[in-house]
């Protein structure tokens, strides 16, 4: 273990200023991520920033959004009356997510910022772009089992490993970021991003750029809704493909409808051409196999991952039937 600073921070102009001040200081939040990530040497921050006592943490409903503050925890946001009610598809995937120990220490902002769980990343004697970039991408030839199947490029085929994010992406949440320039909104969209020449990049965050919170604005999406994940356990294991599906079903027809993907790219993958399909169509098993269809459009296998070419239509069609049954 490296040696390394540590400070606590009560304010986000004070946590902004840190970073600003110090390029080898980072912020740390549930440090779930970040301290494994130290422990095996592939992050070396010389200063940790603690933003655990910055009041970042209240879930609200205001002018018809639920607005989410950074520090939040996983387990709390799934747990709250407000999120279950007016966001179920949001609970779910977050209980998906990890382990309930772990879902007590992580946080909202944490979350979105996790980094991939390639192997090849987190052992620093093999090749990897993100981790050192130029040095080569081991899982491109190698063992990548896990890896993506759209939206990669030569130089990275990781994906984002989070379960949140995959909810948060279909129900259109946008992102609320401070930092030395100012606030900024961004659509969870475009928070992060594919990983093309330059896989070290995640997002589209700038340096000492601080995510306050999160805002998911109105939407029908309360009753018919589910996350189907497929994992290799059932508890404590990253998706292999997971689904976020949520559908607005008035009489016999689909009136609206939101699908995303997680563990199958760089990002929270929207499935937007599967969403056009299904609007106005019957919630019947051959118009969600037609959907899952077209959302594989593009898919791409680097071996080991080929098995996800046919998991991920099913899991689609699966997390869809789940979701237009429920009453
Ligand atoms: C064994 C294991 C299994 C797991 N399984 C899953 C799973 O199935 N699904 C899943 O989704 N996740 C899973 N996780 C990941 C877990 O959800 C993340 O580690 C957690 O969400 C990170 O949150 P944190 O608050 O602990 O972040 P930290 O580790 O404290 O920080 C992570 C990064 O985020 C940055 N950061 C934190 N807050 C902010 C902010 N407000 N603004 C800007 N940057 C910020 C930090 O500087 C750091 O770079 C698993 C983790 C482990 C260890
Ligand atoms: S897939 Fe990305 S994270 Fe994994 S080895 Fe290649 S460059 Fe590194």
């Amino acid at each position: 273990m490296i040696n390394f600073q540590y400070a606590r921070v009560a304010s986000t102009k004070a946590a902004i200023d840190a970073l600003s001040k110090d390029p080898n200081a980072q912020w740390i939040a549930g440090g779930t991520n970040l301290v494994d990530l130290m422990k095996k040497g592939v992050l070396a921050p010389q200063k940790l920033v603690d933003i655990n006592n910055l009041p970042l943490k209240e879930i609200k409903k205001e002018n018809g959004r639920v607005s989410i503050g950074a520090m939040a925890l996983n387990s709390d946001t799934a747990e709250n009356t407000i999120i279950q009610k007016e966001l179920p598809l949001l609970s779910l995937a977050l209980k998906a997510g990890a382990s309930q120990q772990l879902r007590n220490m992580a946080t909202v902002g944490g979350n979105m910022m996790q980094r991939t769980r390639c192997p090849y990343f987190y052992n620093t004697d093999m090749p990897c772009n993100k981790r050192n970039p130029g040095s080569g991408c081991g899982a491109l030839k190698g063992f990548n089992r896990m890896h993506a199947i759209f939206g990669a490029s030569e130089k990275c085929i990781a994906v984002h490993p989070s379960d949140m994010c995959v909810a948060l992406v279909a129900l259109d949440a946008v992102v609320l970021v401070t930092g030395p320039k100012g606030e900024r909104r961004i659509a969870f969209e475009n928070f992060h991003r594919l990983p093309g020449e330059t896989p070290q990049k995640d997002n589209t965050l700038e340096r000492a750029e601080l995510i306050t919170a999160v805002e998911i604005p109105d939407n029908p999406f309360n009753k018919y809704v589910h996350y189907e994940k497929v994992r290799d356990r059932s508890s404590y294991a990253f998706a292999l493909v997971s689904v976020a599906a949520a559908i607005d079903i008035k009489g016999d027809t689909i009136s609206n409808v939101r699908l995303a993907m997680g563990g199958v790219a760089h990002k929270p993958w929207r499935l937007t051409s599967a969403e056009d399909f299904l609007k106005g169509k019957a919630a019947s098993t051959e118009n969600f196999t037609q959907a899952a269809t077209l959302a594989m459009q593009g898919a791409k296998g680097y071996g080991d991952n080929n098995f996800k070419l046919k998991l991920a239509p099913i899991t689609i069609v699966e997390a869809l039937k789940t979701a237009a049954a429920k009453s």
